[in-house]
């Protein structure tokens, strides 16, 4: 019978587990042999894999993280190593592999295709949604959510002592979970990649906007979202500029890691299950090096290649109505 084959690759995402799940289940009523390489790309230059069946899909949906660990594998980027990964899909009887991961990962399973002749279909699984081609990546709704709830709790202490709260959210060079985690959690001022023109205009604007917001509602909270690797000295310089500036406490909180576990939320799930039946129904279909995402409700495959060679432009209803209702004046 056919073989498949499936790893999960760079930052993990809630909802692998769901999207592995599955596929596995499509597969086994097809009567296909599954094996999930361990690891990400690790896993298939060591040939380290298990067997997937339907008995250990029970219960996973709801698990976070992923039961087939990623990681980064560096030395993927070499030839020889997508030659030996080549070579053992082959001794295995591997005829399709599905790559579960962000835009580097997908940019591994194209370079594997050019030494390989087995079928590669990516599935978008990364909380910063940063893929263009499909309209959100698994993972993201969850993160959302994450720092949501995170923001929440801040803005409580934050009211209790009339603070300045600067919250630094993950995305490493996508502004989408700062922004929508920006606006679902009602914060006041949102410092975006996409947005982002200097540190100068940055300050002097968040001033602004502060002081106007104390003379209309007297002393009040007011919580900033920053993007992760953005502020050019740091989140802590941005801290201190603004203390010295405002005369008031700033207080840091880095969400970090947090953002990228937990129950996936449904929507993750959905998306999750939703792109990875489809993907299990391409298999042995004549294509390949392609992602499988979902545009306006409908599943699509994308060419590997045009997920990542431009970058995935923030969608206007959100920078509408973050510029509609919060305190940003540079969009
Ligand atoms: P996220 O953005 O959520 O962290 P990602 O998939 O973009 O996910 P990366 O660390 O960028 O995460 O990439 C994951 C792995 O993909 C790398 O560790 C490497 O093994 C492989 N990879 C990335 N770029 C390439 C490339 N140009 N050629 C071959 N392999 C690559």
């Amino acid at each position: 019978s056919k073989k498949v084959a499936i790893l999960t690759s760079g930052g993990d995402a809630p909802g692998m587990n769901a999207c592995i799940r599955a596929i596995v289940l499509v597969c086994e009523r097809s009567g296909f042999d599954v094996l999930g390489y361990l690891h990400g790309y690790n896993g298939l230059l060591k040939q380290q894999y298990r067997e997937l069946d339907a008995r250990q899909m029970h219960n996973l949906t709801q698990r976070g993280g992923t039961i087939l660990h990623s990681a980064r594998c560096l030395e993927f980027k070499t030839d020889e190593s997508a030659r030996l990964a080549a070579a053992n899909l082959d001794e295995l009887g591997v005829t399709t592999l599905f790559v579960i991961g962000g835009d580097g990962s997908f940019r591994g399973a194209q370079h594997l295709g050019n030494f390989w002749d087995g079928q590669i279909i990516g599935l978008p699984g990364t909380i910063d949604n940063d893929i263009v081609g499909t309209d959100a990546t698994i993972g993201y709704f969850t993160a959302i959510e994450t720092a949501v709830q995170s923001v929440d709790k801040v803005r409580d202490t934050a009211d209790a002592f009339e603070r300045v709260f600067l919250v630094e959210v993950m995305g490493r060079h996508a502004g989408f979970l700062g922004l929508n985690g920006a606006l679902a959690s009602a914060s006041d001022y949102v410092i975006l990649p996409e947005l982002f023109e200097n540190e100068e205009k940055t300050l002097k604007d968040i001033l602004t906007q502060l002081n106007e917001r104390r003379d209309q509602r007297g002393n009040v909270s007011y919580i900033i979202i920053l993007a992760e690797n953005l502020w050019p000295g740091g989140i802590a310089d941005l801290v201190s500029k603004l203390e010295q500036r405002t005369e008031t406490e700033v207080r840091p909180v880095i969400l970090g890691h947090v953002q990228r576990g937990g129950s996936p939320v449904s929507q993750d799930r959905l998306l999750a299950m939703k792109l990875g039946a489809h993907a299990a129904t391409l298999i042995g279909k004549p294509i390949t090096g392609i992602m499988v995402g979902e545009q306006n409700g409908q599943a699509v495959e994308v060419p590997l290649p045009l997920t990542w060679e431009h970058s995935k432009p923030l969608d206007d209803l959100s920078v509408n109505t973050m510029t509609l209702l919060m305190n940003n004046r540079y969009a």
